[in-house]
């Protein structure tokens, strides 16, 4: 990556749009998440999901974030605070996007700094979960993103965050939509063997909505698409 990509910015209020839009897309989708997961899984992730936007919300209330680092805070402590597998596994990944460009001391981090962050979370996910890519699970949609998000950053030196964070919300939805060919490996939904087929993995459908939500928190949309998860 060379040295104009990697100062494109993310815009100020990063943070708070990012995470409420990811609030709202969750609390959207959370029936039809849990549906999927009832379809190859044991039914838990949609109640996992609200689970984890009351905490948050109880959080929003209570001390209201002020940056980036803090909105991304509250979101991580939120899932840590919930069971299943996807609790402590989406905790720690957010935690590691809490702690992007925390080096270069800015209150929003750069585009280049949140795919780096990305993968870090991808990296702890897959050291915790022992999950490949393939493994019907939430990286599935993650993965493809991160790589589209960089390849647009080096593709383009002008490019801005919002269209390279649209790339990235393209590859994740698609890979996402995708796991429905794909056959459980790890997870509860691992249990039901070839039943897993034919349905969409939930962990990765929600984590195509983190992407869609970081796009919609740049561009200011505050909205992501919800109608292919079902
Ligand atoms: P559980 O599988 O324990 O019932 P949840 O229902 O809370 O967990 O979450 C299910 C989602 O978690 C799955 O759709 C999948 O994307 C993700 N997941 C499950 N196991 C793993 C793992 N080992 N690594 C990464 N993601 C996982
Ligand atoms: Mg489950």
């Amino acid at each position: 990556m060379n040295d104009q990509t990697s100062s494109i910015t993310l815009p100020g209020g990063f943070g708070r749009a990012f995470v409420l839009t990811l609030r709202e897309a969750l609390e959207g989708a959370a029936d039809d998440l849990g549906d999927l997961d009832r379809r190859a899984g044991d039914g838990d992730f949609g109640t996992n999901v609200r689970t984890a936007m009351k905490l948050l919300d109880a959080t929003l209330e209570a001390d209201p974030p002020t940056s980036y680092r803090e909105w991304l805070t509250a979101l991580y402590m939120a899932w840590l605070g919930v069971g299943g597998t996807s609790g402590p596994l989406f905790g720690m990944f957010f935690r590691d996007l809490a702690k992007a460009g925390e080096d270069a001391g800015a209150d929003v981090p750069t585009v280049a700094q949140f795919a780096d962050a990305l993968a870090a979370g991808q990296a702890t996910v897959q050291r915790y979960g022992e999950a490949k890519v393939g493994d019907k699970t939430m990286i599935d949609s993650l993965d493809p993103a991160i790589t589209a998000l960089r390849a647009a950053l080096e593709a383009d030196a002008e490019t801005s965050a919002v269209e390279a964070l649209f790339a990235a919300e393209d590859a994740a939805v698609e890979a996402a939509t995708a796991t429905a060919q794909t056959t459980a490996r790890r997870g509860r939904a691992s249990y039901v063997g070839d039943a897993s087929q034919g349905v969409i993995d939930p962990g990765s459908a929600a984590m195509a909505l983190v992407i869609g939500s970081a796009r919609a928190g740049a561009d200011g949309s505050g909205t992501v698409d919800l109608s292919w998860i079902a």
